[in-house]
């Protein structure tokens, strides 16, 4: 890759500035790759100065889906399209573990999972069908998407099986696990078993096989169910955490949902609960993606809220954008701009860390992309 050059167009503001990246070859990018290529840019910015940051912002997307629950989905060129105008640099991606079913006694095709009554049911083949498109790609195009393997049942202790066999099938492809689904309050309670825990047999084994090829795992557990106003299903996620030490959790949304906030407005418990999970392990990372940003990063003014800031100046490793599309990659961009705002009230540091950096880091280091994006 020595001596390709990368180019980004700001449309944002409004100039067509093309900047060129030398490639610098094979990095290291758990020592801080964000830093060696914002040193290309930035050499002289001194963190902190709001006027002086790295915009607009370079993204990574930790949280795409690319085929909802019918297992649909735009063609992936169109995401790669989507990226270079967002200047989205890399994206983790996944299918959509559950299929949602056109029961016999539901007259319309429902156009989505809680259209009807009918229930989904686990889908491993949404990693194929991934894995088949991503083939695809050019080169160029596929090292900036980071597949994760989602096509598994979390009640079924035979599940990581499935997840061992695609690494057989598609060796050097996967980077992380997920999006797991568990405590997903109406959707898992539709799925057509028994509804997932974090901490069970099943998913411990699922966790074991994530260690062992360095896998970060994106975790969807909501903090609490629709009507408790307490974090009922907080001990599941530190239990778990505590068990596998090792093992890189991408907590999704920090335990929020729409469906939650819409239940329940904004949950009080919420921050003190992130506090405390964060000050006790250091393997959590946080998903700001869907639910998050309102209303709890910002206020009704749409101001950063300070205890947020706080706490992420305080964890400047620990928390990591998302657009969480749904097989329809046109709002990528849009979603990752909407943290905007927020993020020029963060130092520059920690703001260029939030948008673009930790997400490189959670990767594993020994897969073929590694040094390839740290250019982006
Ligand atoms: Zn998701």
């Amino acid at each position: 890759m020595l001596g390709e050059e990368m180019r980004f167009t700001l449309s944002k503001t409004g100039l067509m500035a093309g900047i060129s990246f030398s490639r610098i070859g094979d990095l290291k990018r758990r020592a801080g790759i964000g830093l060696l290529c914002a040193g290309v840019l930035q050499a002289s910015v001194s963190y902190g100065d709001a006027e002086l940051k790295d915009k607009p912002y370079r993204y990574s997307d930790a949280h795409l889906h690319a085929l909802d629950f019918f297992q649909q989905g735009d063609p992936i060129s169109e995401l790669v399209d989507v990226m270079d105008k967002g200047r989205v640099g890399d994206a983790m991606i996944s299918g959509a573990s559950l299929m949602k079913k056109w029961h016999e006694n539901e007259p319309k095709r429902p156009r989505y999972y809680a259209g009807d009554n009918a229930d989904l049911y686990w889908y491993s083949a949404t990693d194929n069908y991934l894995a088949e498109e991503l083939k695809k790609l050019p080169e160029k195009d596929r090292r900036r998407l980071h597949p994760f393997l989602s096509g598994i049942n979390p009640t079924d202790k035979n599940a990581v099986t499935h997840l061992e066999k695609m690494m057989e099938l598609y060796p050097g492809m996967w980077k992380g696990v997920g999006e797991v689904l568990v405590r997903h309050d109406d959707l898992t309670m539709m799925a057509s078993n028994e509804p997932p825990r974090a901490n069970s047999e099943a998913m411990d084994r699922i966790y074991r096989f994530a260690g062992k090829y360095d896998l970060p795992v994106l975790l969807h557990n909501n903090i609490t169910s629709k009507r408790e106003r307490n974090p009922l299903y907080l001990e599941e996620l530190s239990d778990t955490l505590n068990r596998h030490p090792k093992v890189k959790f991408i907590w999704a949304h920090a335990g929020t949902s729409k469906t939650l906030e819409r239940y329940q407005g904004e949950m009080d418990f919420l921050l003190p609960s992130l506090k405390k999970l964060l000050e006790e392990h250091d393997n959590v990372y946080l998903d700001l993606s869907w639910s998050v940003l309102k209303p709890y990063m910002l206020d009704k003014d749409d101001k950063p809220v300070k205890a947020w800031l706080e706490l992420i100046e305080k964890y400047p490793t620990r928390f990591v954008l998302g657009s969480d599309v749904l097989g329809r990659f046109d709002k990528v961009d849009d979603n990752l701009q909407e943290f905007d705002g927020f993020l020029d009230a963060l130092s520059s540091d920690t703001a260029q860390k939030v948008a673009r950096e930790n997400f490189l880091a959670l990767l594993p280091e020994s897969l073929p992309s590694k040094g390839a994006v740290a250019e982006r």
